[in-house]
């Protein structure tokens, strides 16, 4: 799948999991000794625009998070994206001791908007969305070199691999109706009206 600013097909999604101390906190949980990560499919991204909100399921709940690309020699662009997330369906499973993949990874779970040239400092972004959440890249727990450090060591990287880098606090619902625009600065913005 091509993504506007990549020059690369998008190859894995990976997605990172209480990468921030505040939203490890609203969900009740420790903050991790080391990366938690589970995937999404390619054919899970939802461009800016309408995104279908699954029915009859629980609460989705809206996550910002800065995406990462790579391509050959490493960072490659970033862009802003939400990891939609069944809520409930995620509390259950939690309980269970089961796989993440039918909260995380349903159709259309991935948004992302359009990416653009990497920075300078990875830990020095700021972006926010809607009035909800908002971001210092500062505050991760990993940080971005890190988090890629890491995932190398657990997989051959390539280009077209994808790292929704984790959320920070002030995740919660969104409903049909509903619009979620997110911005930074040095980043696109984007919108995606949910129905
Ligand atoms: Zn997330």
């Amino acid at each position: 799948m091509n993504w506007p600013g990549l020059a690369h097909p998008v190859r894995r999604i990976f997605c990172i999991g209480r990468n921030y101390a505040a939203h490890a906190r609203e969900m009740g949980a420790e903050a991790p000794a080391e990366p938690v990560v589970f995937m999404k499919p390619p054919q899970s991204l939802v461009a800016p625009g309408p995104v279908q909100l699954p029915r009859g399921r629980g609460a989705v709940h809206h996550e910002l998070e800065l995406v990462v690309a790579l391509d050959e020699s490493g960072p490659a662009g970033m862009a802003l994206g939400l990891d939609l997330t069944l809520r409930e369906e995620q509390a259950a499973l939690k309980r269970a001791g089961l796989p993440w993949e039918r909260c995380k990874a349903f159709e259309q779970s991935a948004a992302l908007g359009p990416f653009v040239a990497p920075p300078d400092d990875w830990q020095a972004l700021q972006f926010e969305g809607r009035r909800h959440q908002a971001a210092d890249t500062a505050n991760m727990l990993f940080g971005v070199a890190q988090l890629l450090d890491w995932l190398g060591r657990h997989w051959t990287l390539r280009p077209g691999d994808l790292v929704y880098t984790g959320t920070p606090e002030g995740v919660g619902p969104v409903v049909p109706g509903d619009r979620f625009r997110v911005a930074g600065e040095g980043f696109e913005t984007s919108e995606w009206e949910f129905v």
